[in-house]
């Protein structure tokens, strides 16, 4: 397994940075550039071994979406049973009386989604 790979996205040659000019003389190139594979050390997934910035990213899947989505097709909605439930807690709303900056507590509400154990 090599430790590198070329970033994927489609225009990453195109664009113009010196990290990426190579050759001399006459015969430069700019060139895709080379990812160190772990250089965020899996971070999200280790996506970034792959791309080398976000631009490339959305490059690619702007260019493969189609079969991307096609990998794994979502042909209806997925559901997460919940309770939705409300609560009652205190809280303070600010006001002036003569002049004077006051917090005056009441019973507020509030709704909480609570996941549900299926089993
Ligand atoms: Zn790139």
């Amino acid at each position: 397994m090599s430790e590198y790979n070329w970033c994927h996205g489609p225009n990453c040659h195109t664009t113009e940075t010196q990290s990426r000019v190579r050759g001399s003389g006459n015969n430069k190139v700019l060139r895709t550039i080379k990812i160190k594979q772990g250089r965020y050390n899996g971070y999200q997934d280790g996506i970034w071994d792959y791309f080398c910035n976000n631009r490339c990213l959305f490059d690619f899947i702007r260019e493969h979406i189609t079969s991307i989505v096609a990998i794994a097709p979502r042909r209806e909605a997925l559901e997460t049973p919940i309770k939705v439930e409300k609560e009652k807690y205190e809280s303070y709303r600010h006001g002036w009386i003569n002049d004077r900056h006051v917090r005056m507590p009441y019973q507020a509400t509030r709704t909480v989604i609570k996941s549900v154990d299926n089993d």
